[in-house]
Order: C-alpha cells, then sequence, then structure tokens
C-alpha cells in the first residue's frame, strides 16, 4: 500500500551525516519529520507526497544549527572596529549598554533579521545566548515559522550595581510557563555578572522545569581572574561546585580559556562547548580547541551578527585556518579540526549538544534540512570537502523547517522580505544609528 506523506525531497546527492551519502536519493516526511529515507525510486514508489521538492542538481544536507548567537546585537553591524576592540571586556563597555538601549520594536527586527540572514546560509535551528526581548525573539520566529532556543539576557550584577535577582528569576520562569522547556532555556551571561544565589536559584529552576542552560565561560582573561579571586578556582570549576555542570544539556559558549582539568571536567560532565572561530580569533587570540585532546563535544556559533556575517559555513572556514594554523604552528599536528569534523560540529555535534533530534537526515529525526547548489564546489569529488572549503551561504537555495519550506529557490515563503528590509532601512536604522553614535562618541 502507497502510504501519503507530506513531502518528499529528491537531491542529487544526500548527506544524511558526515558518515552516510547517498547519490540519487529521496527524503519522505510527514508531520515535521523524517520517515523514511533511500533512493529516489524506492521512496517514490512506496509513498504518495503532496508535495515534491525535486533537487536532483542539487545536494541535500541536514541544515545547520548555530550553537550561539545574540539576535538582538545585529544593529552593532560594522560599529565594533579596531578602535573599540582593545576596550576590556567589550561586552560591559558596548554590548550590554547597547542592548540596554534598545526599543522593543528595534529589538523584534534585530531578531527577524538576524533569523533571515540566517535562514538564507542554511542555519535552520540556533541557541540564543541571551536576549535583551525573548519575547520580541519569539514573536520573530513566529512570524518566519523558524525554530530555536530562546534564552533571556540573565545577569544581576552590572559596573558595581547588583539587582534583585528573585525578578530576574522570576522572568525566566514566565519565559517557561508561556512558551515551554522545548522553547526556552535558562542562561548565565557570565559568572561575573550573576550573584551566587541568582546562579543557585537557575539551577533550581533548571531543575524543576527539567530544561537546559547556556553560558559564556572560559572566554576572558578576566573572568579567569575574577573566579579565582572570588571562587579560589578557575572558572568552570567554579560553576562545578556551585551545581550549574548538574544541568543537562549544558552549553558552554567560547571555553577558549578553558584549562586541560576543565576540559577534562566538561567532558565528564557532558558539556558541550560552542567555538566561534571569527570572535574568539579577533576578540580572545589563540584558542584551546584546536588542541582538543579531550575530546569534548563542540558545535559552532556565529556569536551574532555584529562579529560575523552569520554564516557557517564562512565560520567553518576560518576554523579549519585557524585550527590548523596553531596546531601545524605549535606542534607540526596537521591532523585538527579536519572537514569532516567541521561538518559534524555545524549538524550531528549540535544536535547532540541541544539534546534535539536534528542535525542528521535519518527516520525520526526532525526535518530540518537544505539543498545547496553544487555550481562552487565542482567536481564535487568528495562532497563535504567541498561544502566546507569552498560553499557559502550563497549556496544555499532551500531550507526546510520542520517539514515545511521555508526558503525557495532563494525566496522566503512565509514573509515578504523587501517589506522587511523597507521598514528597517526607512525606520529603524535611523533610531539605531542614533543611539550607537551616543553610545561610542
Ligand atoms: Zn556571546
Amino acid at each position: 500500500m502507497v502510504e501519503e506523506v507530506d513531502l518528499v525531497v529528491v537531491g542529487g546527492k544526500i548527506i544524511s551525516s558526515a558518515s552516510n551519502i547517498i547519490d540519487d536519493g529521496a527524503i519522505a516526511v510527514k508531520g515535521g519529520k523524517i520517515i523514511d529515507i533511500g533512493k529516489v525510486d524506492k521512496i517514490l514508489d512506496k509513498y504518495k507526497a503532496l508535495e515534491i521538492l525535486d533537487r536532483k542538481d542539487s545536494i541535500v544536507l541536514p541544515a545547520f544549527v548555530d550553537c550561539h548567537v545574540h539576535t538582538q546585537q545585529y544593529f552593532l553591524r560594522s560599529v565594533i572596529n579596531d578602535k573599540l576592540l582593545p576596550m576590556p571586556p567589550l561586552w560591559t563597555e558596548v554590548l550590554i549598554p547597547f542592548e540596554k538601549k534598545l526599543s522593543r520594536e528595534e529589538a523584534y527586527y534585530s531578531s527577524l533579521f538576524s533569523l533571515m540572514k540566517m535562514i538564507k546560509n542554511g542555519v535552520a535551528y540556533f541557541l540564543e545566548a541571551g536576549a535583551p526581548y525573548p519575547d520580541e525573539l519569539y514573536n520573530a520566529l513566529n512570524t518566519l515559522k523558524a525554530s530555536g532556543i530562546i534564552t533571556m539576557a540573565t545577569y544581576n550584577v552590572y559596573k558595581g550595581e547588583k539587582y534583585d535577582h528573585k525578578q530576574i528569576l522570576n522572568e525566566t520562569e514566565r519565559l517557561l510557563k508561556n512558551y515551554g522547556k522545548d522553547v526556552v532555556w535558562c542562561s548565565i551571561r557570565q559568572i561575573m555578572m550573576a550573584s551566587k544565589e541568582l546562579i543557585e536559584g537557575l539551577v533550581e529552576l533548571c531543575e524543576k522545569d527539567n530544561t537546559g542552560i547556556t553560558y559564556h565561560l572560559g572566554e576572558y582573561q578576566g573572568e579567569v581572574d575574577f573566579s579565582l579571586t572570588n571562587y579560589g578556582k578557575r572558572p568552570l570549576e567554579a560553576v562545578d561546585s556551585l551545581g550549574v555542570t548538574k544541568i543537562k544539556p549544558t552549553v558552554i559558549a567560547h571555553g577558549v580559556y578553558l584549562s586541560d582539568t576543565e576540559q577534562e571536567l566538561a567532558k565528564n560532565r557532558g558539556i558541550s562547548v560552542s567555538w566561534s572561530p571569527t570572535s574568539d580569533s579577533i576578540l580572545m587570540g589563540n584558542h584551546w580547541l584546536s588542541f582538543n585532546a579531550h575530546r569534548v563535544n563542540f558545535c559552532i556559533g556565529s556569536d551574532g551578527g555584529a562579529l560575523s556575517t552569520l554564516d557557517l559555513l564562512v565560520e567553518a572556514k576560518i576554523a579549519r585556518s585557524v585550527g590548523k594554523a596553531l596546531s601545524v604552528g605549535l606542534v607540526y599536528d596537521k591532523s585538527t579540526p579536519t572537514s569532516t569534523e567541521l561538518f559534524s560540529a555545524l549538524t550531528e555535534n549540535a544536535g547532540i549538544a541541544l539534546n534535539k533530534k536534528i542535525g542528521k537526515l535519518e527516520p525520526g529525526y526532525i526535518a530540518n534540512m537544505i539543498t545547496i547548489n553544487p555550481e562552487n564546489i565542482l567536481p564535487a569529488i568528495d562532497v563535504i570537502e567541498g561544502i566546507i572549503s569552498f560553499a557559502t551561504g550563497n549556496d544555499v537555495r532551500d531550507v526546510i523547517v520542520e517539514g515545511k519550506i521555508v526558503l525557495k529557490d532563494r525566496k522566503f515563503v512565509t514573509i515578504n522580505e523587501q517589506e522587511v528590509y523597507e521598514k528597517v532601512n526607512d525606520s529603524i536604522v535611523p533610531s539605531i544609528k542614533d543611539k550607537v553614535l551616543e553610545l561610542i562618541k
């Protein structure tokens, strides 16, 4: 009997995962999930599709996942120049003050703009690093019919002032109640910006609601000194002593200053690390990750539109170069990170990090996938090497989120892109410009 399905995607090549590539394949999708994958003739015999996306001339692969993105910092684009960079730390002097100045409407358009750029680059799932207006991010997600994890900018210590931690905990609780634990995680901005009470309250909340957590950690030398002074321990050991590492799943952002003991701890606690190759290179210098001897699960984060192109294929190229430059330079090790490891970091590893059925094209997985025009990677003898080394977000053709086509032939199905662009250009840019100029004068 022929089973009816919502969608069949046909591909000249289907990358089911880094270790499984099918020539002339097809994927059957029903109820937002992949129900079957195999040779095209077999799939078309077995299923009757309401819609067929015929991409025999293209490559079908899992959509990419951004493990660390600040969707509401987009409009700082072109502001963080070399003059501002030495300002230590950048977040207390520029990023947080900027977030404080944003209006709700600006935050909404920043989220929408970020998500649109991400989708056009083939990124169909993300972990927000901590938004000042999480509700506006949720609204933007809904407008686009996109999908990801929302967190709130969570801190109660800023420039010597300490705010009430209970109020902040109540806000996270409200978000969890409104949108659910599939969509909302807890976050901590930084241990330097959170009191012990806030951190312990978050642990309690995450455990009660059985939700994940993400935090910036091991990202700044001053933070390591702060932690040694205030806790007598390095940052990951400090949060470990406060019970934070019990929370599952946990994604640490950056982690460029994790010591050997901390890397071992991350591995033992099942914590994943999100590497931001562009911003970590620019802001932090050398990275431990290219010497990832402890094999901590790592995924890749853009760190947001203020510092990066939001294109994870560009991040992968920088990761490959930086990784090689460091490992070859110091120990003449040419092996890490390989293109296959980087492909997994953008897909499968991220699924593990976020504990979601994403990042692979297999039955039972959420149908988040993209198609890529192979023109720039021909002759595509090794298709994964080709994608990591030569493709960029511009080569992405279609994006499917939870079984629904959101971007078709680079055109949004869910929104009018031109209208959003005009609104941003005509009314958001002028007010943002004033605020930014005030901030950096
Ligand atoms: Zn960040």
